[in-house]
């Protein structure tokens, strides 16, 4: 890596920390870290919004391991009915709950390698957990925004999630590996958009190798 490189990348982090002082995680209910997971499963292939809308009246009838997995499913499907995929989570949150009442004595584990082997757990939710409630940087979570800028602004060539978080572990300061997550999801919805990034608004647009590219 060159030290121009990385002047550039240090550059574009410093400038995401400028523009969005006040970043923050979508998930806005939960006060646990079981609840933070089981609002990470909720929100896969479904907005935050949508999510938010329900997770208050949730956790206040199911808080714990304990009151998930003494519901039927049925029960829990009818609780969360409003999120797409509801029937696979509701499984996944009862079978999560089990999990953790009968090998980790109902606490949720501290370790990437614990994390991932949980039930409807993948590597994106255990880091939005290590990052966002333990404050334990394992790694970096890719999730559609991330991906989407990451690529955009050069800080790798990989569309496997995997492969990306790998690079932006090169690239981004291990202490700001719960932050960068924030910083670009929250510059995907304000400009850096899907479709029609708003590029000529955009203040990463002078080391944005995409910019031209994109705009025509
Ligand atoms: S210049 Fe355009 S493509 Fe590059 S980061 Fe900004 S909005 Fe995204």
């Amino acid at each position: 890596m060159t030290e121009t490189f990385q002047n550039r990348e240090r550059k574009i982090i410093s400038l995401l920390e400028e523009y969005y002082p006040s970043f923050k995680g979508g998930l806005v209910h939960y006060s646990s870290p079981f609840q933070l997971l089981v609002a990470a499963i909720l929100s896969a292939q479904s907005t935050d919004k949508q999510v938010n809308a329900i997770t208050k009246e949730l956790f206040s009838k199911f808080p714990d391991p304990q009151s998930f997995s003494s519901s039927s499913l049925l029960e829990i499907e009818q609780a969360i009915a409003s999120v797409g995929l509801y029937k696979n989570k509701a499984r996944f949150i009862y079978n999560l709950s089990l999990c953790l009442i009968q090998d980790y004595n109902s606490e949720v584990p501290t370790t990437l390698d614990e994390l991932v082997k949980l039930p409807g757990i993948g590597r994106k939710t255990a880091n939005v957990l290590l990052n966002d409630w333990f404050e334990i940087h394992e790694g970096i979570a890719v999730d559609t925004h991330v991906k989407r800028i990451s690529f955009r602004l050069g800080f790798t060539k990989n569309t496997n999630p995997e492969k990306i978080e790998k690079n932006l572990m090169e690239i981004v300061p291990q202490d700001k590996w719960g932050c960068i997550t924030h910083l670009l999801i929250s510059h995907g919805r304000a400009i850096c958009k899907a479709q029609k990034p708003k590029c000529n608004a955009c203040f990463l647009l002078s080391d944005c190798p995409r910019k031209g590219v994109i705009e025509k």
